[in-house]
């Protein structure tokens, strides 16, 4: 006899009485038949469920808090798409006013209502659309002067981040790196002029340098480039990879020149969704003037008789992160950027001095330009220590922070270090409770009778296989 009111569903609706939760999470092939949503929202959610709190996440540099209003902003936005602009055409003057104030902090000199810009998913996207105009503007020198284009080179620390191994080897183009070493823990400029020909089409200054938190000397750099191009003829110009440092510098060092104030800077990209203090993703790059943008990159629209133009690697794209930028331009201001910043660096300069005061550690730089830290055992305790600094990683895990243990790039592989990154969100209290946590790990690593298997491995000079933090991006 069938049970007519036995509707499956709701009848037992409680996810975790249902047949359909004993079941493994589908791997290969799409289920057969559906669930309930309630079942389907338990299991994917519970998937993630043993993770880290995101607030808890150091070593990302991507934004982990937005105010109650942000969010919910956002969330009332995720069924836009970006790239429809003619279904929504204020977003994209959104968009382009986010650009206009972007260009504004970091001092363009463009007087045009609507600043050379674009939006990207993120810094790759926008160090990519910047590498690719330089590159152009190389290419039409060259034609022109009838001469080859072929062998397409540009000059970058060492302590690059990802995207610009990407963009080489995408695109082609031959990365020239200029090393990192204990005395030149930021480009080297002597080292990057001599590395420069008729072959290269920018220098790529990094503000916030991924591995270290430090910031190239752009200024120098700016001067050096202008004597080589003035002896040589070239027109080798600078891209500022400001992933980092350009949501940093407007607001806390407004006088130090990095950005548009300085002659080769030509083109600068940032995250949005790093200290522009949106979530996850949204970059912006920006050209000094129009024509440092090649015409066959852009797209222009008409909109209300103003011209929009559009650059862009992807076409669909959430539209909610811009709303979340021009929301925070709004509500924090200036000021409020410059506050909320403020206390980041804060933030980092304790944990910077605190960390200093312990036997085991020194920091990796005296400065801390950005709200990032860095440090590394002590050369005398490094030989003696039974542990690593990978061990002190895990034990910080047991309390739910992640803070990444890796090892600098070439030249330099030999120095571990260990970094955080001070975001909104991490509080006094919170950095306190880290140092506390620090404390406590080390002493029970000091007390080890017997070396750790990272120890081990280290004195046996083994690679170690770092846990999979997205801290330098290699
Ligand atoms: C984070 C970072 C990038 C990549 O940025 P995404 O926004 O994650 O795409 C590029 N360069 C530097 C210096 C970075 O710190």
């Amino acid at each position: 006899m069938i049970d007519k009111n036995y509707r499956q569903g709701d009848a037992k609706s409680e996810p975790f009485g249902q047949d359909a939760m004993l079941n493994p999470a589908p791997e290969q092939k799409i289920p057969e038949g559906s669930t309930t949503p309630q079942v389907a929202y338990q299991m994917v959610k519970d998937e993630t469920y043993a993770q880290t709190q995101p607030r808890l996440n150091l070593a990302t540099f991507v934004t982990t808090y937005m105010d109650e209003y942000a969010t919910k902003l956002m969330n009332e936005a995720i069924n836009i798409n970006y790239i429809d602009e003619t279904e929504y055409p204020r977003v994209a003057v959104m968009c382009q006013k986010c650009i206009n104030i972007v260009a504004n902090l970091w001092n363009t000199p463009e007087q045009i209502r609507w600043k050379t810009g674009a939006l990207a998913i993120g810094s790759s996207e926008a160090c990519m659309l910047g590498g690719i105009a330089a590159w152009k503007r190389w290419i039409e020198r060259r034609k022109k002067a009838g001469k080859p284009y072929d062998k397409p080179n540009f000059v970058i620390s060492a302590g690059y981040q990802v995207v610009w191994e990407k963009f080489a080897t995408l695109w082609g183009i031959e990365m020239r790196q200029v090393p990192l070493t204990r005395d030149h823990t930021t480009l080297d400029i002597d080292r990057a002029i001599k590395m420069c020909d008729e072959n290269t089409f920018c220098v790529v200054a990094i503000q916030g340098v991924t591995w270290t938190g430090l910031n190239d000397d752009v200024e120098a750099l700016d001067k050096a480039l202008d004597k080589y191009n003035a002896e040589t003829g070239n027109e080798v110009c600078i891209h500022v990879d400001a992933a980092t440092g350009g949501f940093i510098m407007p607001f806390i060092n407004p006088d130090k020149k990095w950005d548009f104030r300085l002659k080769w800077v030509l083109s600068i990209s940032t995250s949005g969704h790093k200290f522009g203090l949106v979530y996850p993703g949204l970059g912006w790059v920006v050209w000094k003037d129009k024509q440092y943008l090649p015409a066959d990159m852009s797209f222009t629209v008409d909109y209300l008789g103003a011209e929009v133009t559009q650059v862009g690697l992807n076409y669909s794209r959430p539209a909610a992160q811009i709303l979340g930028q021009y929301y925070n331009f709004i509500r924090l201001g200036f000021e409020g950027y410059k506050n909320v910043q403020y206390n980041s660096m804060q933030i980092a300069k304790y944990l910077h001095e605190q960390l200093s005061t312990m036997s085991e550690f020194m920091p990796y730089s005296p400065e801390v330009p950005n709200p990032i830290v860095t440090w590394l055992m002590k050369p005398e305790i490094q030989k003696t220590a039974k542990w690593t600094l990978y061990d002190l990683q895990d034990k910080l895990a047991q309390h739910g922070w992640m803070v990444p243990a890796y090892a600098m790039p070439v030249d330099i592989e030999d120095m571990v270090v260990m970094r955080v990154l001070c975001k909104q969100g991490f509080s006094r209290d919170m950095c306190d409770e880290l140092l506390h946590d620090i404390t406590a790990a080390v002493a029970e690593l000091n007390a080890l009778e017997y070396p750790t298997p990272t120890r081990i491995a280290m004195e046996k000079n083994v690679p170690i296989v770092a846990k999979s933090f997205n801290h330098t991006g290699k």
